[in-house]
C-alpha cells in the first residue's frame, strides 16, 4: 500500500505480501537496518544494501526508502520538512526511549517534524506481558495509561500509548495518525508473531519526496 503524507510517501505490505518479497518500491531501493531492539538511531545519507545495526533510521535523501520490519512491534514513520525517519519500537526500544531519541536527533539535525504515521502493531487488549517485562519498565510506564492488570493477575501493555508519550514530551503539537489496524486483531491483513509464531514480517517504509524550505 502506498500513501502520500505531506512531502513523503509511506509504503507498507499487507498479506500475503511480506517484507522479504519487496526489493524495491517504484524502483527506489529500501534501506533496512539490522534490528536488535536497541536504541540506536542512525542518519543515513546514501543507500547501502549491506546494512547497519540500528532500530531507527533518518535520512534527508529523496533517492531511497528507509524501512523497518515488524510483526507486533510498533512501526513509527516520521515526516519532517527536510527529513524522514522510521522507528522499530517494541517494549525494549521504548524503555530506552527510542522514539524520543529519534525525534531529538532529527531536531538536532535541523529538521522540523510535522506529522507521524503509526502502522499496525499488537493492540493493548492482546499484548499480554509477564512479570519479566514489567520488572524492566520504569515507574512511569507502570501507570494505568500504559499497563493494565487484569483480575487474573495478567498484565497488558499498551505500546501505542508509550509511543504517544514519547512524542508528546518531545512536542505535543505534532500530529499523530494511527493506521487504525492491528497485527493481532486484523491478522487477515498483517503478520503477527504472537498470533502465528511466524518468521514473516510486515514492511513499513518511507521516502522523502521533496524538501520544503
Ligand atoms: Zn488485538
Amino acid at each position: 500500500m502506498l500513501k502520500i503524507i505531506e512531502n513523503s510517501e509511506v509504503f507498507w505490505t499487507q498479506k500475503p505480501l511480506e517484507a522479504s518479497q519487496i526489493k524495491k518500491i517504484n524502483n527506489y531501493p529500501i534501506f533496512l537496518p539490522k534490528q536488535t531492539h536497541s536504541d540506536i538511531v542512525e542518519f543515513v545519507s546514501e543507500y547501502k544494501d549491506s546494512s547497519i545495526y540500528a532500530d531507527a533510521l533518518i535520512t534527508s535523501s529523496t533517492s531511497f526508502f528507509i524501512g523497518v520490519k515488524t510483526a507486533d512491534c510498533v512501526p513509527v514513520l516520521i515526516i519532517g520538512d527536510s527529513m524522514v525517519g522510521v522507528v522499530h519500537a517494541g517494549w525494549r526500544g521504548l524503555v530506552q526511549s527510542i522514539v524520543f531519541k529519534t525525534l531529538e536527533k532529527m531536531d538536532e539535525l535541523g529538521c522540523n517534524i510535522k506529522h507521524i504515521f503509526v502502522g499496525a502493531h499488537i493492540c493493548k487488549n492482546c499484548y499480554e506481558v509477564g512479570q519479566d517485562v514489567v520488572d524492566n519498565l520504569p515507574g512511569y510506564y507502570r501507570e494505568e495509561r500504559y499497563l493494565k492488570t487484569a483480575i487474573s493477575g495478567k498484565y497488558f501493555l499498551d505500546l501505542f500509548s508509550m509511543v504517544c508519550h514519547q512524542i508528546e514530551i518531545f512536542n505535543p503539537l505534532i500530529k499523530i495518525e494511527h493506521i487504525g489496524k492491528y497485527t493481532c486483531c486484523n491478522n487477515d491483513l498483517f503478520y503477527s508473531y504472537r498470533k502465528e509464531k511466524t518468521q514473516k514480517r510486515n514492511l513499513w517504509a518511507i521516502r522523502l519526496i521533496n524538501k520544503e524550505f
